[in-house]
């Protein structure tokens, strides 16, 4: 069996036969961040899929983030290792259910979180992500807006924008919902008091309450960056902490080791490499969706410039 060096090293050539580009999420095993010749979250992968003069996109994260890489460049080839990475938190939206919540309030209008699917798309008005989520909700003349499908982070933007009725999805993230606990955070914070607590708004209300600060997985990175300070509790899947000790190594970052996203986790080298070898799983969507759902992604990110 070839050992890592060598997947790599083929994942390299093979990526160069094909005109690729690698995209990887902050949330993706360590090895899988390190051959991203991008990795970021969902609205920088999302904005630099769209615009990348690659011809194959070979796109390590869920299924939805692919997909949306798929359907604002429709181009292009996008493949995506492991079909079966999918964000439980985008099923949770039935789009039958939307299309009746909709025509009983006919005066809103519906913002998507990305981390929908394709169907829940073509029926928004815009799509956000949790690095633009605030500004897009601010940005709508609208007083009523249906948001799917997280709950937490509705709650969150609905701090924001008081003056907003925020019909809400109840959709939840298990990783942020549930392993990610003020109690957890407080046992961190007592062995590090020096550190600043940085959470993302997929977090439960009282998460959000106890920490320093609330931001993307990018907007971690930029923070981290900028401050000051030297020490982090990150409030988020854990794999994140891999890029931030990589790009900040004069810094300390603490993860929690319990918030894994299980799904982020099934894309490996070797799927990657029997990707690129065969040219599939590739992303494909029916025309007629792919074209609805890119009315909404196309607003956001003509709106949101990402914090
Ligand atoms: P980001 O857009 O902040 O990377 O978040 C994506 C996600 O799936 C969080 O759970
Ligand atoms: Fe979905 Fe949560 Fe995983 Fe993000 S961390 S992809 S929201 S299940």
């Amino acid at each position: 069996m070839a050992g890592s060096e060598d997947i790599v090293q083929r994942i390299q050539e093979l990526k160069e036969a094909c005109n690729g580009i690698i995209i990887v999420h902050n949330y993706q095993l360590p090895e899988i961040q390190d051959i991203g010749d991008i990795v970021g979250d969902s609205l920088k992968l999302a904005k630099d899929a769209a615009s990348t003069e690659a011809e194959t996109i070979i796109f390590c994260g869920v299924n939805f983030m692919a997909e949306t890489a798929k359907i604002l460049s429709p181009g292009k080839v996008v493949l995506h290792p492991d079909p079966d990475s999918r964000c439980p938190m985008a099923a949770m939206v039935e789009p039958e259910l939307l299309r009746k919540m909709k025509s009983e309030h006919p005066d809103a209008v519906v913002v998507s979180y990305v981390n929908t699917t394709a169907d829940v798309k073509a029926e928004s008005d815009i799509c956000c992500t949790s690095a633009n989520a605030v500004r897009i909700v601010k940005s709508l003349p609208e007083r009523k807006i249906i948001f799917t499908p997280d709950r937490n982070l509705g709650l969150y933007i609905q701090r924001f924008v008081p003056d907003k009725e925020m019909l809400l999805w109840p959709g939840y993230c298990a990783t942020h919902h549930n392993k990610i606990t003020v109690e957890g955070l407080k046992k961190l914070k007592d062995a590090h008091p020096n550190a600043d607590v940085l959470v993302h708004p997929e977090c439960r209300p009282d998460v959000i309450d106890f920490a320093d600060h609330v931001f993307s997985t990018e907007g971690m990175v930029n923070h981290a960056e900028t401050s000051d300070k030297a020490e982090f509790i990150i409030g988020t899947e854990r794999e994140m902490c891999h890029r931030l000790r990589k790009e900040m190594p004069g810094k300390t970052f603490h993860s929690i080791e319990t918030a894994v996203c299980e799904n982020m986790k099934r894309i490996t080298l070797e799927k990657v490499l029997r990707c690129l070898e065969n040219m599939s799983p590739e992303i494909e969507l029916p025309q007629d969706i792919m074209e609805r759902a890119r009315i909404p992604l196309e607003r956001m990110v003509g709106i949101g410039r990402g914090d």
